[in-house]
């Protein structure tokens, strides 16, 4: 496989649409072009900028030694003139003749000869020394008395300061421009002193600066524009320079202006003839002189070899720069190249392609992560198969369930309509039912009140609302009220109960109550519903009813004449008592009584009074009757019968004598007509203690009997006889 078409497979074609696919390559391109870039460029500079100030030192160094030797020159040059004007006048015979040239009156001849000795002299020492083109004698007066240039004789320089200075000392005068000359010249003058020390003149030489200039043109290795030169005070060329035209002019470099305010150095500046140009140059002040020495070169020239040598310099940088690039743009590609198409496959996933595999047949850690990734992705597309299966049949699930919900849905909202009916129907039934639905908040206080409420209580809705319970209920009930109201509260439970209510016109009336607490879902009580029935007619109905029914009780057991127990009531009495006194043992005493003669008592007064005289008798006996469980009861016509449980035969003798008592007492009717007889009762008493072994029947049956015997044996009178045991 070429590389071409493995970078084909590589590139998926989602690649190639896939926005900012390529900034992994993009960033580790430029990471690594700066990682390498950066410190070559960084290197080639520095080089660069080391050549260039090691040239720019060897160049100073250079003009400095080349200035350094010149200056030498020049001191040395400069501070000979004067010994050497010394010399020729050190010799005595010089000096003597001189002397006497000047000091004494001799005749022409004489003195011209002593005039060719000394100008001998004079230019013997101009020759010899050929640093003067001329040298004079000068009297003190400033006179020249004799020269070796002829045109001088008789030359006043009383007004040169080197003359004036010569008088004094030795004298180096610095270079002067001057007309005589009319070219720059160097006066030197040493004074002339006679024997005894008296200066009578001076001696003067004047140099050019052709020695000068030879020192200063003279080759030191400068190259070819190299060149050293003396600049006066006046900013004037003094000596030749490369450019011959340049001699004489004034000229404003930064090395004169430098040299000039008497400072030394170094430095590159503009070329006093070549502004353009640069020079690099060294100055110095010469403080004999008083001139500015300057050493100078071009930098075209100086910077020549080291400008070569930054050009191979820059050549090897930008050739390793584009290597560099090269081997930057490969080593990205064979590193981001596969993470792309990882990527692309990623990508291809995320968006549920998951066919896609990587052919990247490398051994090392990216290939090792490709094979992983393929993996990864066959085992993910499993997965996701599994998952769908699994979705699908949750979907069918979801639908079936979402079925359900929908079909509850529907029985909720038939339910939620039913309810809703069922609301407006209890609402209208709250409003129209005769009972009064009420209902409370927690602190016993109106929310709701019905129109049954209205009628029952007279109270209209508006001025139910918001009153406590207390205001139908009477204060009598006010604290059962209250603890009614807690149990409702604490147990949670409805309650039933009747009691009476005050309406608005202060009336009471008898109320049936179901109350029921509000309970919210959270348990909590929020008020309570009662129900509310006026049941004021219904009791009084069940009053009459509860009346009229022991009346009827009442009618049953009592003998309407006399109004003690009748008959029925007195066996029905005795069956009871028969059967307690039996378990007790105890004994039970029976007395049968009948009204003697009463037959014609009715004949007599009438049967009114003789009505009347039968409940007279009743009442005289039940008010000689006492205990609670005795009974007396008309057993029939005139005839009475009295049932003593627990009484012996003593005691219901004592009971038949306390009747006769009553008898006799007896007034009411008496006084209504005139009766004289009195009425009398006859009486049978039996006593037993019942058991099984005998009844009632018998004992009623004994007491008839005594009775019996009591009419025989002549009435008014009482037989007691014992039931015995057969
Ligand atoms: P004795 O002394 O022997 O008992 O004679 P007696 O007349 O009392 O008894 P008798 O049996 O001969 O008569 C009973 C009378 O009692 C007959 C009747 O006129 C009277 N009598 C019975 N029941 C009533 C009643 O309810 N009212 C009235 N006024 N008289 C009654
Ligand atoms: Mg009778
Ligand atoms: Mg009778």
């Amino acid at each position: 496989m070429s590389t071409k078409e493995k970078k084909d497979t590589l590139k998926p074609k989602a690649l190639q649409y896939r926005h900012g696919r390529s900034s992994l390559r993009r960033t580790l391109l430029i990471i690594l072009l700066l990682l390498t870039i950066i410190p070559l460029i960084s290197i080639s500079a520095i080089t660069i900028w080391r050549q260039y100030e090691n040239s720019r030192t060897q160049i100073i160094n250079q003009l400095t030694s080349v200035a350094t030797l010149k200056e030498a020159q020049l001191t040395s040059w400069f501070g000979s003139l004067a010994p050497d004007l010394g010399i020729v006048v050190a010799n005595p015979s010089v000096r003597a003749n001189i002397i006497e040239l000047m000091g004494s009156q001799h005749n022409e001849i004489v003195a011209a000869a002593w005039e060719r000795v000394i100008l001998d002299t004079l230019n013997i020492a101009l020759v010899h020394e050929n640093k003067f083109d001329e040298i004079f004698i000068i009297d003190e007066r400033g006179k020249v008395i004799i020269s070796t240039n002829p045109e001088r004789d008789a030359h006043d320089f009383s007004a040169q300061l080197f003359f004036k200075k010569g008088l004094d000392t030795s004298f180096v005068q610095a270079p002067i421009f001057s007309p005589l000359y009319d070219e720059m010249v160097i006066f030197a003058a040493v004074p002339l002193r006679d024997e005894s020390n008296q200066i009578y003149g001076v001696l003067a030489g004047v140099a050019k600066l052709d020695a000068i200039n030879e020192i200063m043109l003279e080759r030191a290795g400068l190259g070819e524009t190299g060149e050293t030169y003396l600049v006066n005070t006046d900013h004037i060329i003094l000596t030749e320079v490369c450019d011959d035209q340049s001699l004489g002019t004034i000229i404003y470099t930064q090395g004169v202006n430098e040299a000039l305010s008497k400072k030394n150095g170094d430095g590159a500046y503009q070329n006093y003839q070549h502004p353009s140009h640069s020079v690099l140059g060294v100055y110095r002040w010469i403080p004999g002189l008083e001139v500015a020495l300057l050493a100078e070169q071009d930098q075209t020239e100086s910077f020549a070899t080291t400008l070569q040598s930054i050009k191979v310099i820059l050549g090897a940088t930008l050739l390793t720069m584009i290597i560099t690039i090269l081997v930057v743009i490969w080593v990205t590609d064979w590193i981001v190249e596969p993470l792309i198409a990882l990527t692309s496959i990623a990508v291809r996933a995320t968006d549920g392609d998951l066919t896609q595999r990587i052919t990247l047949e490398r051994s090392d850690e990216i290939g090792t992560l490709a094979n992983a990734f393929n993996k990864m992705i066959i085992q993910l597309h499993n997965s996701i198969e599994t998952l769908e299966t699994r979705v699908a049949e949750r979907t069918t699930e979801l639908l079936r369930a979402n079925t359900h919900l929908t079909y509850e849905v529907v029985e909720r909202q038939h339910a939620e309509d039913d309810l809703r009916k069922s609301q407006q129907r209890l609402s209208l039934h709250m409003q129209q039912t005769i009972l009064a639905v009420i209902e409370w908040d927690p602190n016993s206080e109106v929310t709701d009140w019905n129109l049954g409420a209205e009628k029952v209580f007279g109270y209209k809705k508006e001025e139910a609302l918001g009153q406590h319970a207390n205001f139908i209920v009477p204060k009598s009930f006010h604290r059962e009220l209250s603890k009614m109201w807690e149990q409702l509260f604490l147990a949670k439970s409805s309650t039933y109960n009747t009691n009476k209510n005050i309406t608005k016109d202060g009336q009471s009336i008898s109320c049936e109550w179901h109350n029921t607490p509000l309970i919210d879902q959270e348990g909590n009580v929020i008020g309570v519903a009662s129900l509310v029935q006026d049941i004021t007619e219904r009791k009084e109905d069940e009053e009459a009813l509860r009346q009229a029914s022991l009346e009827l009780e009442r009618l049953t057991i009592i003998d309407d004449l006399t109004q003690i127990a009748n008959r029925r009531r007195f066996y029905t009495y005795l069956q009871t008592e028969w059967k307690q006194l039996a378990r007790t043992k105890t004994s039970l005493s029976l007395i049968m009584c009948d009204i003697d003669y009463f037959k014609k008592f009715n004949d007599t007064y009438g049967h009114l009074l003789g009505d009347e005289c039968l409940y007279q008798i009743a009442q005289a006996i039940s008010r000689a009757v006492k205990r609670p469980r005795d009974l007396v009861a008309r057993y029939g016509g005139e005839e009475f019968i009295i049932l003593l449980p627990d009484t012996k035969q003593e005691g219901a003798e004592k009971i038949v004598e306390a009747i006769q008592t009553e008898v006799k007492n007896i007034v009411s009717f008496k006084k209504q007509v005139n009766i004289i007889e009195p009425v009398t009762l006859s009486f049978g008493i039996s006593c037993t203690v019942p058991s099984p072994e005998n009844t009632s029947e018998d004992l009623v049956e004994t007491a008839d009997i005594a009775l019996y015997e009591a009419k025989n044996s002549g009435k008014n009178t009482a037989v007691s006889r014992e039931l015995n045991i057969i």
